[in-house]
């Protein structure tokens, strides 16, 4: 199976609009960061986990040609404002389905009513098959299981993914026991670091630590970066001997 980090960045991307901080006017490309998403690809399985403003770009960088669902995370606009962008997988393919907590879905709903529409749809506008995700419900796509990870963003409900031996988590302050036990000893765990300063509804680098501490995967990589953690280069060097600072293209493959 294989992992394309399409973006690691948090809600504003790096480099933010007109910012002088040094992080956003690096010139290593490491520092450069879309919004967060990733795509999973074994044979032909092919899902992305969340569709946000720089999806188009992502599918073009990535040569992503097919695709059979999009898994949300959660409803905030960095990480679905792209789904417009299904448009040219729609037209070859049909519907797409999405994967999402109801809640989420209603939330699509109501900002994408156009996608959803049954009857006097545009004929340019895509459509997509709800698929409602459950706490504690497994569901497949194509041959591969797929285990919700429910966790909590502040006060907000969130999902992660566990794909085989492969662990997706983002925008996670919370999370408990009992959904900690669904990806223990995972071989690739990927998570949320925002900074090094705490933050309300984010992990701060110290919190994704000890949660990687906690799950012991072979590898962690971290993700949903903000600016002020600081370069890549710099963080990567503090970091434990198994622990990555994901970065934008970056493919890592899961035997
Ligand atoms: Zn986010």
């Amino acid at each position: 199976m294989k992992v394309y980090f399409l973006g690691t960045g948090t809600s504003q991307g790096i480099p933010v609009i007109g910012s002088n901080h040094s992080v956003c006017l690096s010139t290593d490309l490491k520092d450069k960061r879309l919004r967060v998403s990733v795509w999973i690809q074994d044979k032909d399985f092919s899902v992305v986990i969340d569709c946000g403003p720089d999806f188009r770009q992502q599918m073009l960088t990535s040569k992503c040609t097919q695709l059979d669902a999009i898994l949300f995370t959660h409803e905030h606009a960095d990480h679905t404002s792209g789904l417009d962008d299904i448009r040219p997988f729609f037209f070859r393919q049909g519907n797409i389905p999405v994967f999402a907590h109801q809640r989420v879905l209603k939330n699509l709903e109501k900002r994408f009513d156009y996608i959803f529409l049954d009857e006097n749809k545009y004929p340019g506008a895509p459509s997509v098959l709800k698929n409602e995700v459950v706490v504690n419900q497994n569901f497949q796509i194509k041959e591969k299981t797929i285990i919700p990870i429910n966790a909590m963003h502040g006060s907000l409900q969130v999902f992660g993914y566990r794909i085989d031996d492969f662990a997706y988590l983002t925008d996670v302050k919370t999370i408990e026991e009992s959904e900690i036990e669904k990806i223990k000893g995972v071989k690739v765990l990927v998570i949320n670091a925002l900074r090094e300063e705490e933050h309300n509804t984010h992990f701060s680098l110290k919190e994704a630590l000890d949660f990687i501490h906690l799950v012991q995967p072979k590898t962690a990589y971290l993700t949903h970066i903000s600016h002020l953690l600081g370069f890549h280069e710099e963080v990567q060097q503090k970091l434990p001997e198994n622990v990555y600072l994901a970065y934008d293209n970056l493919e890592i493959k899961i035997q």
